[in-house]
Order: C-alpha cells, then structure tokens, then sequence
C-alpha cells in the first residue's frame, strides 16, 4: 500500500473471533409494512453483505401506488386510534417496543453489522444500546408534552427518511419522538440498508402496535421523492445528503409541510499543545474511524496545534497501526467494510483528489479483504484550507489534517467550512473549552471526547448541515404544532 515502517506493524495477532450470525433468520425476500401487514410490491431489489458481496434478500421497492397505500393506513390509524390515545397509553407501547429491542438486541446488532458492514463491537456496544434508549426516553415523555409546549398538539402523518450509516439508530430518532408526540409513522430505510428496519417491523407487531401506526416502505430515491410530494404528509423528516436535503427544501416550499433536515459536516477536533496526548490521539481515532468514517459528525479535519503536531501525529500513526480492519461480525474488528461500491468509488476518488492536490497521504500496513468493499484507514498531511479534501465530507476512514498557532486561528480555521454539525476541543482539565466553544459554528462540541451521544442531549446543525434538532426536548418539538 505504502512505504510505512514495519515498526508500525500490529505486534498482536489475535485468534478469529466471530459472532455466531445462526441468532438471525434472514428471509428470502420481504414484502412491506403497511397497515400492520405484509404487502408485497411488483418490484424488488437485492440488499447485499459489504463485507462479502453476498446477496442477504431481495427487497421491495414501493412504488407510487403503495407510497400512496402506506400514507392512507398512516392517516387512517392517526385519525381513528392514536390520535384519540392518552399520552400514558402511547407511552406503553413506547416503553413495549424499548424492551422488545433490548431483549433482541444481540439479533438486531448482527443483522445490522450483516448488512452495513459495521463491527458489531460498536453495533453491540453503541448502535442497540442507544436504540433502546432514545425509546424509553421518548416513551417518558408521552404523557408529559406539556411540559414541552402550552397547548400540545401532534402534526398528524409524519414522512421519514433515513440514511444508511446507523440504519436502526436513525430510525429510533426519527420513530420514538414522532410517536411520542402522537404522530403516526411512514418510514423509508436507505436502499443498501433496509433489514433492521423490517426486523423492527416484527417488533411493531410483537408489541402490538395499532395496525397503520408505524409503517416502513422499502425503496431508493424514487420511494423517498414520492413519500416527499404526498400531499397528505404533514411533516417531513429527513437525514441524509446535503444535496438530496436541498432538493426536499425545494419540493415543499409553498407548501405547509412541516421539515427538518440533518445533512452532512466536516467537523474539526482541535488539539491544543496542553491536551493529553493519548487521550487525544483514541478521541482522534474515535472522531475518523468510528463506524468507518460514515457519520455525519465524524471528526474529519483534524487541527492540531503547531509545536505538538510532530509529537501527535506520530503517536496517532503508531496507534492507526494497531486497528483492525475486516470482518464485521468478529469482535475483535475495529473498523469494517466500507457500505458499497458506490461510497467506495466516492471515498477514492476524493482521496485521489488529496494526492492532486499535493497533500501526503499515508496508511499503516494493512491487508484488506479480498471481496467486499475495504478502504484502509487513512490520513493526510500537508493539507492546507484550498484543499478539496478539508472542505467536501469524504464519509469515510480518512482524516486530513492541519496545524495552527494560536486559539483563534484554530476557531477561524474550524469555522471555515460550509458546514457546522460538531467540533471536538482538546485541552487540558477543560481549559480553553469555554471561550472556543462559545466561538464555534457548530450543533455540537465535545469536549475532551468525541461521539458521545445521549437521548437528552439535542443533536444538529447551523449552515448547510441542516435545520431543527434531534434529541431531548427539542426533538420532541419538532413534532408538535
Ligand atoms: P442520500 O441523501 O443519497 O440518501 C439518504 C436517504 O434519502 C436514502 O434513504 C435515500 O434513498 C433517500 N433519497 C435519495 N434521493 C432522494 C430524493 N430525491 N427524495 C427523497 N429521498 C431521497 O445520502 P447517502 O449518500 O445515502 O448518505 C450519506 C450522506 O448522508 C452524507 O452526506 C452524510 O453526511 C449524510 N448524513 C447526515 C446525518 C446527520 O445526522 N446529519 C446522518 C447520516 C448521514
Ligand atoms: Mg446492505
């Protein structure tokens, strides 16, 4: 790959350790979830393992007329039962499904690590655990909305829309507030990651949830763009591309349609010359490599303070050679396959554009799968603020990297970007961490951490990574008229 020192290479080799996958029972091909039923579509597509390019299911793909079907049962069991359920009622079913996906939490993590190609150490350990989670919180505010805003009144028909990098960890966002509120639900998974969003159909029903109250519908762009220009959808909520975001802005201006979008970043993690070193360096791996770079808050620049940037970046090199890169589902994998050929082909060819540019990239030794879709964790120096690589989201293992002198050049160079999701600070015991986060452009700012998230803490952006908040109070906001 490259000539790195063969000091960089891991000392340790570990014995396999995979997950056994017999706890999930993959089914051929999966209708959709309407009205509480299964309804097969005239169309399929094939959802395939990243990791091994084999085929998992075929999937329906909702074409207008079942759009048209799943938005009828949503509007339908808004109006006829969840509509006229006290919110401590709501709150039961919401406190159901929490349990239910806890208690399945080992089959969802292997599912989901089967079909995004996520280690299951973080599908495991951070993906279920907070799925769980932002249901029982929501599932406590049921019966408590007016403690949010005089006078709560859910929207009624809410259309989501989900991307494929933390595929029932978004949906859990999206799901648990709007129910909460009283809203009914018609969700569209991402096209390369819809299994956990049909597993968490199963759940609907085990818990059952009034037929039409959550309804999940199977399908690309097409699908999501005709959930979108429904006439009778009163709320749209959508996390993905900033391009895909814009265009949502677009289709529903003039109407009263209610819309929230979370779209990319390009978050910078300072680190200041008093920072622990080694801390620093995990909350930088963590920042980049967590979920192989495929998080919209992914510390992707990182901007390191000139007199300690030789010391950072060759402890950050010796600890890069340490990670894991291959099967998702064997415990001891640090990062997993990159989701499909097409974010592949995105991810090389702007790191390609990093090697035009004149910026020096470097990988450590590491031996990738031979099927599937790899791409070795990654860094380069030597970028500077022009370059396309700092300024566009990669979503993926690759971090650019780039020094400054004092507090303000780092605030001046981590606001420098169009986007404004996240930042991490580093410095010691906290402090320079008020008056540079005061500073920053940005939803959220870690300090001395990096990717924590929690139900009641809100989550999103300023610029172009979108408008309104996820989480806590605020997301529940977003439900509310
Ligand atoms: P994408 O925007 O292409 O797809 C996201 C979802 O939108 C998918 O379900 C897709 O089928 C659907 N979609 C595509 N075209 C549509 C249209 N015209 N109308 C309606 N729906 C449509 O994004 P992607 O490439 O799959 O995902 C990566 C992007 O998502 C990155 O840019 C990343 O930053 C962003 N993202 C943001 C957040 C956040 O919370 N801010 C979280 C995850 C991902
Ligand atoms: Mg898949």
């Amino acid at each position: 790959m490259n000539q790195a020192d063969m000091s960089d290479r891991n000392p340790f080799e570990y014995a396999p350790a995979p997950e056994s996958r017999a706890i999930v029972d993959i089914k051929s091909s999966y209708g959709l979830f309407i009205n509480g039923e299964w309804v097969e579509a005239g169309q399929s597509f094939k959802t395939v393992s990243p990791s091994t390019e084999e085929v998992l299911a075929e999937v329906s793909d909702a074409g207008e007329a079942e759009v048209g079907a799943a938005v009828k049962a949503a509007r339908r069991a808004y109006v006829r039962t969840w509509s006229k359920l006290a919110g401590r009622d709501r709150a039961k079913y919401l406190y159901r499904i929490a349990r239910i996906v806890a208690e399945r939490s080992r089959e969802f993590a292997v599912l989901e690590s089967l079909d995004n190609g996520k280690p299951i150490r973080e599908s495991r350990d951070v993906d279920l655990p907070l799925v769980s989670a932002w249901f029982f919180y929501y599932a406590g505010w049921a019966d408590k909305l007016e403690y949010a805003r005089a006078d709560p009144r859910a929207l009624g028909v809410a259309a989501q829309i989900i991307p494929w990098n933390f595929p029932l960890l978004m949906l859990a966002w999206k799901i648990a507030p709007a129910l909460a509120a009283g809203n009914t639900v018609v969700l569209k998974p991402a096209e390369t990651t819809p299994l956990t969003a049909l597993l968490f159909a199963e759940v609907c029903q085990q818990a059952d949830l009034p037929p039409g109250v959550v309804n999940i519908i199977t399908g690309a762009g097409q699908t999501g763009r005709a959930l979108v220009e429904h006439p009778d959808v009163d709320k749209i909520a959508f996390t993905g591309s900033t391009d895909v975001g814009r265009s949502i802005a677009k289709a529903v201006a003039g109407t009263d349609k209610r819309v929230t979008l979370e779209l990319g970043g390009k978050a910078a993690n300072i680190v200041f010359d008093d920072a622990p070193v080694d801390q620093a360096v995990e909350g930088i791996v963590n920042g980049i490599f967590f979920n192989q770079g495929h998080v919209c808050c992914a510390g992707s620049r990182l901007l390191v303070q000139e007199n300690v940037a030789e010391e950072v970046l060759a402890r950050l090199k010796r600890r890069m050679g340490t990670l894991r890169v291959g099967d998702p589902l064997d415990k001891n994998t640090d990062i997993g396959a990159i989701n499909s050929a097409e974010q592949l082909d995105r991810i090389t060819q702007l790191a390609a554009v990093g090697d035009a540019e004149g910026a020096q990239r470097w990988s450590p030794p590491c031996e990738l799968p031979d099927r599937g879709f790899w791409f070795a964790p990654t860094l380069f120096t030597g970028v500077t603020q022009a370059h396309r690589i700092a300024r566009e989201e990669i979503f993926g293992p690759v971090l650019s990297v780039l020094t400054f002198r004092t507090p303000t050049e780092a605030v001046e160079k981590a606001n420098n970007t169009p986007y404004g999701l996240s930042a991490g600070v580093w410095t010691d015991k906290g402090s320079r961490i008020l008056w540079v986060a005061d500073q920053l452009r940005a939803g959220v700012v870690w300090a001395n951490t990096f990717n924590k998230f929690d139900p009641g803490s809100p989550f999103g952006g300023y610029k172009e990574s979108g408008y309104g908040r996820e989480g806590g109070k605020h997301g529940l906001e977003a439900y509310l008229r």
